[in-house]
């Protein structure tokens, strides 16, 4: 039998009890899901932390490094209730010969001792729910077991659990035998770690005080986009790297902005935003299900800078990018777009040896998902058939004879989907007249495949960061920035 009494360790030392309350009902519940989703357990490296379950007293423990793993023993209660664990240590002389532990509970410090013991004459207590243990050099040297999950916060402020650093508290949300860390701690501390996570600290400080106001909002919009936590710390809900992502400039942000938001008609916008537009943003409904009043396309004539990106596919690959997303439409042999009135294409069709299928919205990202780069990065692309001339701005003339669209290079697919090198010459029709021109033969791509030629990365929906940047360094005001990217609402 164990006496875990006999190996308290010299480093530590868990004081008399605190009353500290840390929370309130402005924090903000974060799941760790980059590093410590569903992790069976998680070390901890404070000098000095308190520990409690939920929002609950908090008692101090002075550590050098914990393991915090779930329990699932099934002890008795021995129902000797200490307000310190050191009281509740020197009680484990009475069950020398047993194993049992410290245990922290709702009521206070006590002493668990494993059923697997002698019968007593107490209450059993099975620990399969919330109960983690706390390990230091592989033994356990209390163990935290209540009706809500275990809390802990480090005395510094700042909990350091390996290579990664978090403000506030840290609850450890168990499922079984594995568990998931959740970071709560106030709105602002969070937008600390999100706002040079998501822009480079480097960028002018309206723009980073724009991407405060814009995170401060969907933090609040989308309280319950996870169950046991409010937000998660991926591009999902939005990037969150804690301490090691803070930065002065970024700090200084949120602090001055502090309790800004994003309102249209007095209600809390849901306050998107993505990397940059290349140009022009679309409507909300353009992307998703829903027509949002403040989610407008914007002609944005500030964004300067964008991501370029090309993507070329060999037909095979388009034939099994529409296999893998089930369209049954066989042999891919074509793919064309339709665009907005912005330029950004609103609809894709593949043409297939067994049928067509045009898709819309934010599928015309996600289509791609199985391909080896995964999803466009934005719809804003022109598509370029694989070889092809450029030679002079030829116009193409709708059935209707009216609309016209300027292309600068042309190619020819057959109804097979085979390249043919297309005609030294060939009618078009131009603005005015009809004429004859004679096709350059400079021929560029790679016969029998398509180019997507693309600028922007991200939704589309919202604000452009890459956009806030060029407006902050053209002189705007955060506020400027946010009523451009979203129509007609207000910061207050
Ligand atoms: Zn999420």
């Amino acid at each position: 039998m164990k006496k875990i009494f006999t190996v308290l360790s010299l480093f530590l030392a868990v004081f008399a009890v605190s009353t500290a309350v840390y929370g309130s009902e402005t924090d903000v519940r974060i799941g760790l899901e980059r590093n410590f989703k569903n992790v069976s357990q998680i070390t901890v490296n404070d000098s000095a932390i308190r520990v409690g379950i939920g929002d609950r007293n908090k008692y101090r423990a002075n550590i050098g490094v914990y393991v915090i793993k779930p329990v699932g023993n099934t002890y008795y209660d021995t129902g000797e209730y200490k307000t310190t664990f050191e009281q509740a240590e020197a009680l484990l002389s009475k069950y020398t010969g047993t194993s049992c532990i410290p245990a922290l509970t709702e009521s206070g410090w006590t002493v668990y001792v494993r059923a697997d013991s002698a019968k007593l004459d107490k209450p059993v207590v099975k620990t399969g729910v919330n109960c983690v243990g706390f390990a230091v050099d592989g033994r356990y040297r209390f163990i935290v077991n209540g009706s809500e999950p275990c809390r802990i916060m480090a005395e510094d402020g700042i909990v350091n659990m390996g290579s990664s650093l978090y403000r506030g508290d840290i609850e450890f949300y168990r499922q079984g035998s594995v568990m998931t860390a959740v970071n709560v701690l106030p709105v602002d501390s969070y937008l600390y770690g999100v706002v040079t996570s998501e822009m480079p600290s480097s960028w002018s400080l309206e723009a980073l005080k724009a991407q405060a106001v814009a995170a401060r909002t969907y933090a609040e919009k989308n309280r319950g986009r996870h169950g046991e936590y409010n937000l998660c710390d991926t591009v999902h809900c939005q990037a969150y790297y804690g301490v090691q992502n803070e930065s002065e400039s970024g700090i200084r942000a949120v602090n001055e902005t502090s309790g800004k938001e994003i309102y249209y008609n007095d209600e809390l916008t849901d306050a998107v935003y993505f990397s940059s537009d290349g140009g022009a943003t679309f409507n909300s409904e353009e992307v998703w299900s829903s027509s949002t009043p403040y989610l407008k396309a914007v002609k944005d004539t500030h964004e300067k800078e964008y991501r370029e990106w090309t993507r070329t596919f060999t037909y095979s690959e388009l034939t099994n990018i529409c296999a893998a997303n089930g369209y049954g439409i066989g042999n891919v042999v074509s793919v064309s777009a339709d665009y907005t009135d912005e330029g950004l294409v609103s609809s894709l069709t593949f043409k297939g040896s067994k049928g067509n299928k045009t898709i819309y919205k934010d599928e015309i990202r996600s289509a791609f998902h199985s391909s080896g780069e995964g999803n466009l990065l934005s719809r804003n692309f022109r598509i370029i058939g694989g070889a092809h001339t450029e030679g002079d701005k030829v116009y193409v003339i709708g059935g209707d004879g009216q609309n016209t669209k300027d292309y600068t290079g042309i190619s020819a697919t057959n109804g097979e989907g085979k390249q043919g090198k297309i005609g030294n010459k060939f009618v078009i029709m131009n603005d005015t007249d009809s004429e004859t021109i004679v096709a350059s033969v400079t021929t560029i791509g790679t016969p029998g495949t398509i180019t997507f030629e693309g600028k922007g990365y991200g939704h589309g929906v919202g604000m452009s960061q890459y956009g806030a940047k060029a407006m902050a360094e053209e002189g705007y005001n955060y506020e400027d920035i946010l009523k451009y990217y979203y129509k007609d609402v207000e910061i207050k």
